[in-house]
């Protein structure tokens, strides 16, 4: 059985080492599918049975959606535009990693299996998976199991990622 819920936000960023025009600041209407994929382990009172309730899915991923709406999203090492974004008093979502769709799914799996291990595994789910599209026709995925998360700290998570040069 599979959940899903889409967001939506907008947000603006830079791959300052791209040849071609991702260097420059720019914007995206970010979509993001967030899927969770397990099997249903209670039943509800009419019979039906439930996966796992959409607003727990809403409450781990909301909040990171909200931080990143009309941000600046920017790689730590880019110490430019951090202080540019600073001078005019930008809203501004520092990253470890570059601001590609891949990282930002990874970012995304990361942060709802952290947050989200235990909900999740109650529920029975186990398996995250992110889609997240940069444009309406190009997304990054990736599939994390739920079980990597448990006993893992979200600082610890942040740290894995290592930036990733691929198309933007
Ligand atoms: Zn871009």
């Amino acid at each position: 059985m599979t959940v899903a819920k889409r967001f939506r936000w907008e947000a603006a960023h830079r791959l300052p080492w791209h040849e071609g025009d991702c260097r420059f600041v720019h914007g995206h209407s970010y979509r993001m599918m967030v899927e969770v994929e397990g099997e249903p382990t209670e039943d509800t009172p009419g019979g039906s049975s439930m996966l796992i309730d959409f607003k727990h899915v809403k409450r781990m991923v909301k909040p990171l959606v909200e931080e990143m709406d009309h941000a600046t999203m920017v790689a730590d090492y880019d110490t430019e535009l951090k202080e540019a974004l600073a001078t005019i008093n930008s809203k501004t979502y520092v990253l470890d990693v570059d601001s590609t769709a891949e990282n930002l799914a990874a970012h995304f799996a990361d942060h709802i299996g952290t947050e989200g291990h235990e909900v999740l595994e109650k529920h029975g789910v186990d398996t995250i998976r992110v889609k997240l599209w940069e444009t309406e026709t190009c997304y990054a995925e990736i599939k994390k199991s739920v079980s990597e998360y448990v006993g893992v700290e979200e600082s610890e998570v942040e740290t894995h990622s290592t930036p990733t040069p691929v198309s933007a």
